[in-house]
């Protein structure tokens, strides 16, 4: 199987569709993007065309190459046929089922349908699918053209094909592309909720303030503190991603969401996207 020369749908333009999107047009993709929020898709190409901009203007991409990345990114206002797609709609398990079952009675028999869920089963997610083995999880990170990761994540009836393809793609979009088992949050989220969980902590128990903790483990070599990374992520997904790894691992106590988490997804303060969580943004 072959995914080289796809049309790609991409569902969800929030941040990581919009930045699925970007990447598989630079790599030469013809790109449908969907959102089921009315403008939302024209809203991410709009904000796409700035990026773009910015790229050239700084000589990392040529003004026509910009160009035509932009060109090969369609707004759909219905989902479109296409031999991929990519889905990255809100975290939960019975919309994306339910996205699955829609897409099964539009697509070719042979299309791929990767999931970008950062933490649902990808066994879970394909039950009640007529053809479970087409569901692959493809993982990316935040930003999406920026960070080099995609794990690969095969469920039990995912067939090794699709997630070869797959993976085989992701490395000619210039990522690292992984195979991982569908094990609760996969390999990077298993390790990465515990250090967010701790941040959490210490914020409950009044012993540090986010800056503190940031500037803590900044110095201490990593890229970016829990905070301003759980800011980065948006806090309604990285809550719903807490719950879900919780519930998958039995309520192992070291995956117990926090009420901060909660408190600030009550108050709309998602992170960046929102223009506040932990901190303001402009
Ligand atoms: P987001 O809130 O920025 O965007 C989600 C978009 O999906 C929204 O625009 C929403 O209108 C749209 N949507 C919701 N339901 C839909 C439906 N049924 N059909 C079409 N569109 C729909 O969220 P995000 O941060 O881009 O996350 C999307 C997915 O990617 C989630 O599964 C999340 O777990 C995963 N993910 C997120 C990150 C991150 O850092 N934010 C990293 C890796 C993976």
């Amino acid at each position: 199987m072959n995914l080289n020369d796809s049309r790609i749908l991409v569902i969800g333009a929030g941040l990581m569709g919009a930045g699925i999107a970007q990447v598989a047009a630079q790599a030469g993709h013809q790109v449908l993007l969907h959102d089921s929020r009315a403008g939302a898709a024209e809203a991410a190409k709009a904000k796409l065309a700035q990026t773009l901009e910015g790229l050239a203007a700084k000589g990392k991409l040529t003004p026509d190459a910009a160009q035509a990345t932009l060109a090969r990114i369609t707004p759909v206002a219905a989902l479109a046929p296409a031999e991929l797609v990519i889905e990255a709609i809100v975290e939960n398990l019975d919309i994306k089922r339910a996205l699955f079952a829609e897409l099964e009675a539009l697509l070719p028999a042979d299309a791929v349908i990767a999931t970008n869920t950062s933490s649902i089963s990808v066994t879970a997610l394909a039950r009640g699918m007529k053809a479970p083995e087409r569901l692959v999880g493809m993982h990316f990170f935040n930003p999406v053209p920026l960070m080099k990761l995609v794990e690969v994540v095969s469920g039990l009836g995912t067939a090794p094909e699709v997630a070869q393809a797959v993976f085989d793609l992701a490395g000619r979009w210039g990522k690292t592309a992984v195979h991982a088992r569908s094990t609760p949050g996969f390999i990077v989220n298993r390790i990465a909720r515990p250090y967010y969980a701790e941040a959490l902590m210490l914020l409950q128990d009044r012993a540090a303030t986010p800056e503190l903790i940031d500037a803590c483990l900044r110095a201490a070599g990593f890229r970016m503190g829990p905070c301003e990374l759980m800011d980065l992520i948006g806090h309604d997904t990285n809550l719903a991603v807490t719950k879900s790894v919780f519930e998958a691992n039995f309520y192992d106590r070291r995956f117990t969401p926090s009420l901060v988490q909660q408190e600030l997804v009550d108050a709309g303060f998602l992170g960046r996207k929102s223009g506040r969580g932990f901190y303001r943004y402009p």
